[in-house]
């Protein structure tokens, strides 16, 4: 241990004497990770890594030009921001970091090791295609990244299973929250009777009502998936960043899913 202290020491890194530069970046870390992790999931996100790539892109060019310029202890003050730059980008993009990693789990060298990755996929185009055949309808809207908390607080919490059964007496009409959207996190339905915004775009068809707009709101301002069945036509619709895609059937809908990555299967970044 101690060889091991003095030869930090002699290369010029002194833990013992440095303690205070280890703890202010430990801090500094901590409270980029708060603030990072609170304003995650809300619809600053997507401005927060474009306003994070700015800051990091303007240090970088700050620190080429102080380094031509010989501007020493700009030099200085910028190498710890650089370092610390790395900490913010891995919690900046820990969505897309996590996307990566769970495409890798996806290839097929993994793939045999791995059971089954898509267990509610099934449970919700079972559902969906039961309260189709009734003509019953509903709104299932499945997070991925973007958390769908601020969705969640206006509805009421469940946090259940996902079964085909548990999706019928929800959207059973006259049950008390049949109105409104159920959300699924992380393989659990977490809510029902959730408020959705409703999209303004003029081009969706005027034959679709309020249901079909709300699919494609949440849509325009997230990256959830959104399955509709029209309580009027029994007709199946899945909703994609602001795409509506209409008319499927049990294999389409169960194609869809799968498409998009397997994340119905419960990608969050909570
Ligand atoms: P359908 O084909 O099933 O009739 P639609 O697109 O024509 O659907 P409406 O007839 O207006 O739409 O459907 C109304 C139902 O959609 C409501 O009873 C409610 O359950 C649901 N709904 C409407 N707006 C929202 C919203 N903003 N968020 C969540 N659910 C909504
Ligand atoms: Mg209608």
């Amino acid at each position: 241990m101690q060889i091991f202290l003095d030869y930090l020491h002699n290369s010029g890194l002194d833990l013992v004497n440095n303690w205070r530069a280890i703890l202010e970046v430990f801090i500094l870390a901590l409270g980029l990770y708060s603030i990072f992790a609170l304003m995650k999931g809300t619809r600053g996100d997507g401005i927060l890594k474009g306003l994070g790539l700015v800051v990091i892109g303007l240090v970088l060019v700050m620190f080429l030009i102080a380094r031509m310029l010989e501007l020493n202890s700009i030099v200085w003050i910028l190498e710890k921001l650089i370092a610390m730059e790395f900490i913010m980008l891995v919690i900046i993009f820990q969505p897309e970091l996590r996307r990566i990693f769970f495409n890798i789990g996806q290839s097929p060298l993994f793939q045999k090791y791995i059971p089954s990755q898509y267990p509610i996929i099934e449970e919700i185009v079972r559902a969906v295609h039961s309260l189709s055949s009734k003509k019953t309808g509903v709104l299932i809207a499945i997070e991925r990244t973007t958390s769908l908390k601020t969705y969640i607080e206006g509805g009421t919490s469940i946090d259940a299973e996902v079964t085909p059964a548990l999706i019928c007496t929800i959207a059973y009409n006259g049950t008390p929250l049949h109105d409104g959207a159920i959300i699924i996190q992380n393989d659990r339905l977490t809510a029902a009777g959730c408020l959705l915004p409703l999209s303004t775009n003029p081009e969706i068809g005027k034959n679709l009502g309020t249901r079909h707009r709300a699919a494609v709101g949440l849509t325009e301002e997230s990256d959830a998936i959104v399955v509709v069945v029209s309580e009027e036509t029994g007709k199946i619709s899945v909703s994609v960043r602001g795409h509506l895609t209409q008319g499927l059937n049990k294999d389409s809908l169960r194609k869809i899913l799968i498409d998009l990555g397997g994340q119905a299967e419960g990608e969050s970044d909570e």
